[in-house]
Parts: C-alpha cells; structure tokens; sequence
C-alpha cells in the first residue's frame, strides 16, 4: 500500500508511521516529492492495517496498489521519475542520446567514438566490455580491459558512458568503473544479478527480455526498486515475434503503455530493434514521436569491420546526419537534444 501524508506532515509524524509499518513487518520505501512524502509499505497485509494507519497524525489517505509491481507502478508515484547520471537526466524535458560501439574493440575506436558522437550530439557514451553473446565462439568483449579503456576515453572526452554486466559476481567491478550499468535483455530475468543491482545503487538501463511482457519486465525493474535502487530506466529493444525480416521487432505501444502503468523512464533502442542500419533513424522518430526519454544508437568507426552487430552501426557521417533527422520531431514533441 502507498501511504500519502499530508502536504505539511512533519518529520516525527513521517517517523512514526514508518515505525509502525516496520513493527508489522513491511519492507519500508520512502518517496520524497515537491510538496509531499509517500511511503510505499511491501510485505503481508494484516486486518485492521490500513484503518489504523488511516488515521495516525500526519496521513492524508492510505491507497492500496493493485498492480502486481508495486514500486515500479504509477500507484506508488504520480510523477515520472528522473534518473540522474551525472548531469544527464533521464525522464527529463532533453532527450538522452546515448551512442556507442555494441563492444569496446581497443582504445583509438573508442576514441574516435566518443569524440565523434560527443560533437555531433550525444549525451552518453555506450560500449560493451562483457558481451552476452548467442553463441560462445563470437568476441566475448576484453571484459576488465574494456571496463577500463571506457573509464580512461570517458574522462579524457567528457562524457559518461552505460556499460552492460552479465555476472552478478563482477557487479561491483562494473559499479566501480561505469556511470550506469546496464541488465542485457538475455538478464531480464536474472534475478540474482536484478538484486546486486538493487543493492549497488548505481543508475541502471534494464533492457525487455527477448520475450518478456511487459508486466514481466515491470516486475523485473520491481526486483531492483526493491532492493533499494530507483535509479532505473526501462529500454524497449524489441521483442521475439514470427517475423524474421527484422532481428527483432520493436514494440512501441511498450512505450506509452508502460508510461500508462510506471512512473520509471524509458528509452528505445532501435539498432538492436532491428539488426538494420537504414530502419535505425526511421524507428527513432517513431519512438520520440510515442514518447521516450532517450534513445541507445550503435555506432562505429568501421561498421563493415566492426567485431559485432556491424549490420545495424552507423559511421559518424551517418551518426551526424541522424541527429539532424531527429530534430524535428524532438522539437514537435516539446523536448530537447541541447
Ligand atoms: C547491447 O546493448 O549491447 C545488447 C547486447 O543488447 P540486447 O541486450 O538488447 O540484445
Ligand atoms: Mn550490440
């Protein structure tokens, strides 16, 4: 249940409702917003609970969330969510850009990307050091190397960058080097690795499952909210359907719908949508137009040589020219690229 307090509640009212949820047991999850506190109470409810704390001092209204995700519903919070990343804001009024190589190959090639994508636009550097890989004999990333060439590039450029973590073992690892850390859609369901997540606090891109609904990719984001980590931001990569003309198919009711039942932001990845560079620029005016906080790019020195998903990367011409497809749209919708 979410408990509202009153616009003027006071410290020791909030305390002592807090005290009293705990007493019965319930995990306790503070949200402080502009003119009020809610407190988001999980666990067993009991008879009697919410009449009891209807009218402790301090408590406007007491509202039970009949969603299954709690944290992650619009229930528990009215407003959308910002998820700060230094000073990228996710969930905004600036769209966020976010460009990259699917992996970190060597040092020049991030480089020269993030230099390239930095000028043209982007907010956010990408790079995989620790690829999930469909089969076990494709470049699996330098794993700590990569980690570490990002860090050095990213300091060097200015600019933060997301990079994905596949082992809960090398959480900390990943937490210690990256801005923002991101769950592959082949984890959506790694629950171990959703709860280090939680634990880490670190911003976190949770990326939909090859085949998940999008009730059980809000129930995934529910397993790091829980854990005590708000910082994440839902990124719709389209999902497994008949269709195989595409590499995937890109579901952009997700982005409306899951605005509809969250409060969380919410960006779209259409490179790997699609698996094809000329659908790249099309789908990501279609997804600002339904929309998202942000969008995730591939791009490459060398697409033709690039050591993974070359197919759907754009050159720095084609990264340019993108942005300057993308505008009007930005602009019709009331956001922001500057
Ligand atoms: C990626 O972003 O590098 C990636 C592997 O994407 P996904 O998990 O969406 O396949
Ligand atoms: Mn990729």
């Amino acid at each position: 249940m979410v408990i509202v307090m009153k616009e003027n509640a006071t410290d020791c009212q909030i305390a002592q409702v807090k005290e009293k949820l705990e007493k019965w047991g319930l995990g306790i999850h503070l949200s402080q917003g502009v003119e009020r506190t809610v407190i988001g109470a999980i666990g067993k409810k009991k008879e009697g609970m919410l009449e009891t704390i209807e009218i402790m001092e301090g408590v406007a209204k007491v509202v039970p969330i009949i969603q299954p995700f709690k944290l992650a519903s619009r229930e528990f919070r009215k407003e959308t969510s910002t998820v700060m990343v230094g000073d990228v804001e996710f969930g905004g009024e600036k769209l966020v850009i976010i460009a990259g190589p699917c992996a970190v190959e060597n040092e020049e090639q991030m480089i020269a990307t993030a230099t390239a994508v930095k000028k043209a636009g982007a907010t956010m550097l990408r790079g995989g050091a620790f690829k999930p890989r469909t089969s076990p004999y494709s470049f699996q990333g330098l794993e700590v190397e990569g980690l570490k060439i990002l860090r050095r590039v990213s300091d060097s450029v200015g600019i933060p960058f997301v990079t994905e973590v596949v082992n809960p073992l090398d959480v900390e690892k990943v937490a210690e080097y990256s801005d923002m850390m991101q769950i592959g859609a082949r984890n959506m369901q790694n629950f171990t690795l959703l709860r280090e997540i939680g634990r880490s606090k670190k911003p976190v891109i949770l990326k939909r499952g090859l085949a998940a609904t999008v009730e059980e990719w809000l129930m995934a984001a529910e397993y790091i909210l829980s854990e005590g980590n708000y910082n994440v931001v839902l990124c719709e990569r389209g999902i497994r359907t008949y269709e195989t003309a595409t590499r995937n198919t890109l579901d952009l009711s997700a982005v409306p719908l899951v605005q509809h039942l969250s409060h969380l932001p919410i960006i779209v990845d259409p490179s790997h949508a699609t698996g094809k560079r000329h659908l790249v620029m099309p789908l990501s005016r279609a997804g600002i137009a339904v929309g998202c906080d942000g969008l995730l790019i591939e791009v490459h020195p060398d697409p033709e040589n690039a050591l993974s998903d070359g197919p759907q990367s754009l050159n720095f011409g084609q990264f340019e020219e993108f942005i300057t497809e993308i505008k009007p749209i930005v602009t019709a919708m009331g956001r922001r690229l500057e």
